[in-house]
């Protein structure tokens, strides 16, 4: 379970639409290069390697104008709504969890003693968590490489034609029929799908554990546990299925690294793994599934012992 769910399902569905708009450019101008023209020259192997060669190039080039044209400045505004929106969507989110995290903890609603914080995450088009700017700012350049990451493989796959078609001539008649059949379905779904995903997962895990993070600060939380999801899929999980995984949740949440107890670490600095450091639950490695839990000194957690007990009260009491 990510905690990001909604907000990564959502920004997903979002950049998959990007990758549909680019990929209809490309079934428009470079596909038709393919398999209209070509399929009888290439039966009669009559087409020359400098043809071939121009024809790639051909395709490149048009590659080039459709991976520009949704990497301009002219699509700014449209990529900053969607990262904004995205972004609104993890931060509530995190809010709302963290409201309930709180409430378990401790029996009371926690908003009235959040110190100058609006629960409006996007106030007049600005984000109110700190740090957020900063998120918005980055998905959208994150956005605008997207032509990139989604047509750089093609283009390179065509350029490698290209040093083929000199070096291999009896094989160059070969090569187009080869990416007739490899393009499409090689680009249609499986990378458009892997792309959505990845930033969205990575994004979103990492706006909802900064905003988790601002929300313990305005709290006055000092310290939390970090959970893992306590499976096999645990980073560092010596029994798991990424045993060797560089940042160890695993480990972290067994540690004393700051002697207050197991898997206890502040809200301001988070933990330090193997040169790492500033790791927070949530964003320390990619699909990092672990959550924050708010101590509070007395009630879930005893700071003498740091010893962390988990809250009897059912969900959603107050
Ligand atoms: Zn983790």
């Amino acid at each position: 379970m990510i905690p990001s769910k909604k907000a990564t399902t959502w920004y997903e569905q979002r950049l998959i639409h990007i990758m549909d708009l680019i990929w209809a450019d490309v079934e428009r101008d470079v596909l038709p290069l393919f398999s209209n023209k070509i399929p009888t020259a290439v039966r009669d192997a009559k087409l020359s390697p400098e043809k071939i060669v121009q024809l790639l190039t051909t395709a490149i080039k048009t590659l080039d104008i459709i991976i520009n044209k949704y990497s301009s400045s002219e699509l700014t505004n449209q990529y900053q709504r969607i990262a904004q929106g995205a972004i609104s969507i993890a931060s509530a989110e995190a809010d709302k969890d963290f409201k309930e995290a709180m409430q378990n903890a401790i029996g009371i609603d926690v908003e009235p003693l959040y110190k100058n914080v609006d629960f409006t995450i996007i106030k007049n088009g600005k984000p109110v968590t700190v740090g957020l700017e900063g998120a918005i700012k980055a998905n959208t350049d994150l956005i605008k490489t997207i032509p990139k990451t989604y047509l750089g493989p093609m283009r390179d796959m065509l350029q490698d034609g290209v040093y083929q078609a000199y070096t291999t001539e009896e094989l160059a008649a070969n090569i187009l029929q080869e990416y007739d059949l490899l393009i499409k379905p090689k680009y249609k779904a499986t990378s458009k799908a892997y792309i959505a995903r990845r930033i969205a997962r990575d994004q979103m895990a990492k706006v909802y554990s900064q905003t988790t993070r601002q929300r313990q600060e305005d709290s006055g939380v000092e310290y939390f546990k970090w959970q893992t999801s306590d499976d096999e899929r645990v980073s560092g999980n010596p029994s798991g299925a990424y045993k060797k995984a560089k940042v160890s949740c695993y480990n972290i949440s067994r540690d004393n690294q700051i002697k207050k107890g197991k898997g206890v670490y502040s809200v301001k600095d988070g933990a330090t793994w193997d040169g790492e450091s500033n790791l927070f639950p949530g964003s320390a490695h990619i699909q990092c599934r672990c959550v924050m839990i708010p101590l509070i000194d007395g009630v879930n957690y005893d700071s003498a012992t740091g010893k962390y007990k988990k809250p009897k009260m059912p969900k959603g009491t107050t």
